[in-house]
């Protein structure tokens, strides 16, 4: 009777995301990850196919004219998109269908997929941990770390949106709550057959 339900974590670069839905992924049965495409650089330690799917800006907009986009959105400058058929794939499979997209992204998912659709806000525990974090990442310069400081600035507005809301100062703590999430967004009762339920309920 279950059906495929999703997942969206969004918040600032740097809240530690990628981390702990790593970790959570491990941890959960029946479970896809959807891994968007970007346009952005490849970072150290990154592979393509794993964190991303990387792509060229020319490639990005041929693909948003065709269609395959369930969403995109335009994020420290580069492209960043979700491609429509594994995800519909993974929700016909009764999957549940984990995104780590950022706000603009969360709006339009909540949009087309309101009714299975539960959200987390991942955040730090303030902007001076954020900045630190920020900077200990070797990967990023200056100026790259500028414009996602500026870009946190207007995420954390959109808390309101979001579920629940999860502040990563502790891994662990925060990690076993990501897991409390992914559970409860299985138990919507959106997701049920409501009406054979409560038939086979009165039957039994
Ligand atoms: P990063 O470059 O640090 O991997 O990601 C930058 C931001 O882009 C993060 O907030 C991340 O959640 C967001 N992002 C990653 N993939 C997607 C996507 O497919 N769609 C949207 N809207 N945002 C994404």
């Amino acid at each position: 009777m279950m059906k495929g339900a999703i997942l969206v974590i969004s918040g600032p670069s740097g809240a530690g995301k990628s981390s702990l839905i790593n970790e959570m992924l491990k941890r959960c049965d029946d479970v896809y990850f959807s891994i968007s495409t970007t346009t952005r650089e490849m970072r150290e330690g990154e592979k393509e196919g794993r964190e991303y799917h990387f792509i060229s800006k020319e490639q990005f907009e041929k693909e948003i004219e065709e269609g395959e986009f369930l969403e995109w959105a335009k994020v420290h400058d580069n492209y960043y998109g979700t491609s429509l058929k594994p995800v519909k794939k993974a929700l016909q499979e009764g999957k549940l269908v984990v995104f780590d997209i950022d706000v603009q992204g969360q709006k339009i998912v909540k949009r087309k997929f309101s009714n299975i659709l539960t959200s987390v806000f991942l955040t730090t525990p303030s902007l001076s941990v954020l900045k630190e974090r920020l900077s200990k990442r070797a990967t990023d310069s200056k100026e790259i770390i500028q414009n996602r400081i500026k870009n946190a600035l207007l995420e954390i507005e959109e808390i309101k949106n979001y579920d629940f809301l999860i502040i990563n100062d502790d891994f662990q703590k925060a990690l076993k709550e990501l897991l409390c999430a992914a559970k409860v967004a299985r138990l919507k009762t959106s997701l049920v057959d409501l009406e054979n339920f409560i038939q086979t309920w009165k039957e039994g």
